[in-house]
């Protein structure tokens, strides 16, 4: 029997109509609306599939959306000049950096010039401290939808061995640390770890985040478990047609093998990313609400 599939796409939707009705409500209320301002710098064909996705969703979620493109040899200094802009604008709620920024740019320097108030990728050092200190703050976008989705299985995950591949700053330590405030025992592995299969089979939830084409085998999972899948890879893809550069995204999961034992899985696509994207639009709402002083609306769980 296989797993059942977790759909990150309608769970990430219900996110955005939660965050949007809120919005209305605030609208009304206060007669302004959050503000969410995008910084992509250079022209990567993904980030800015992401950053129009990112500018769809604010608007369609009733915000105001500010994308600020720069060029690929934009120097750091415009690059930082740009965000210590934004963090100083009073009506800008939430600023997103898209990652990665070209080699000739700092992105420790650049995150230092971000407001934390506006820190809607949790990405700052004093929203990674606030994490790491169980303090309430706002937190990264991909690994909250991973909890979010693993929640969707499972509401309490107490007592749950959860073993996250990759411990990136972006993904995997806070993962690890927000799966850890769920109670769950949390492992990370790297590409250092001993025995990385043994230890993943011991997982009732398994998270990689490695950026490595189905590296994470049928044979790897646990009975029952449920994987979160965070991986997006463009591999070869032959089988769409003739013609050269025809790709398909996979995950770090080997998909149909790992359903076939998993209780849970999340595709890819469809998966986490929409998660992504929906916790940004609540962080942006939530970020507009502490800094204005308004109040924090309930009901925006997952
Ligand atoms: P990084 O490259 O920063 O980190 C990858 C991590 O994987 C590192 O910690 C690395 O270990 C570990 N690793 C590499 N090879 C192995 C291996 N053979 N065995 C075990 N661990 C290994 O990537 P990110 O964290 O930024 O992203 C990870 C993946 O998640 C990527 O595919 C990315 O595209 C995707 N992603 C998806 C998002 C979404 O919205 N769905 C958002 C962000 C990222 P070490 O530290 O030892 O080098």
């Amino acid at each position: 029997m296989s797993g059942a599939l977790i759909d990150g796409e309608a769970i990430g939707l219900r996110i955005r109509e939660r965050t949007a009705a809120a919005v209305a409500t605030l609208a009304q209320a206060h007669g302004a609306v959050p503000a969410l301002a995008v910084v992509l710098v250079g022209d990567d064909p993904a980030s800015q599939i992401y950053v129009r996705a990112k500018v769809k969703n604010t608007q369609e979620a009733g915000m105001r959306s500010h994308a600020h493109r720069l060029a690929a040899d934009a120097p750091e200094a415009a690059v930082i000049a740009l965000v210590a802009q934004l963090s100083a604008d009073p009506e800008i709620d939430g600023i997103l950096v898209q990652l990665p920024l070209p080699e000739h740019i700092d992105e420790a320097r650049v995150l230092a010039a971000l407001d934390p108030a506006k820190d809607v990728d949790g990405l700052t050092a004093l929203s990674a401290g606030r994490l790491l200190l169980g303090k309430a703050g706002l937190r990264p976008c991909t690994p909250t939808g991973c909890v979010i989705l693993a929640q969707s299985v499972t509401r309490d995950l107490t007592g749950a061995h959860c073993v996250v591949i990759g411990r990136s700053i972006l993904v995997g330590k806070p993962a690890a640390l927000l799966f850890l405030e769920q109670n769950c025992t949390v492992t990370i592995a790297h590409s250092r770890t001993r025995d990385l299969a043994a230890l993943c089979r011991s997982a009732d939830i398994l998270v990689p985040a490695v950026g490595r084409p189905e590296m994470v085998r049928g044979d790897w999972v646990k009975p029952g478990a449920t994987v979160i899948d965070v991986g997006i890879n463009r591999v070869p893809a032959p089988e769409l047609g003739p013609g050269a550069g025809k790709t398909r995204v996979v995950g770090d999961v080997a998909f149909a093998e790992a359903r076939e034992v998993a209780g849970a899985i999340t595709p890819v696509p469809r998966g986490v990313g929409p998660m992504t994207r929906a916790c940004l639009m609540r962080n942006t709402l939530l970020a507009a609400c502490a800094r204005r002083g308004w109040e924090t609306p309930g009901g925006l769980e997952g």
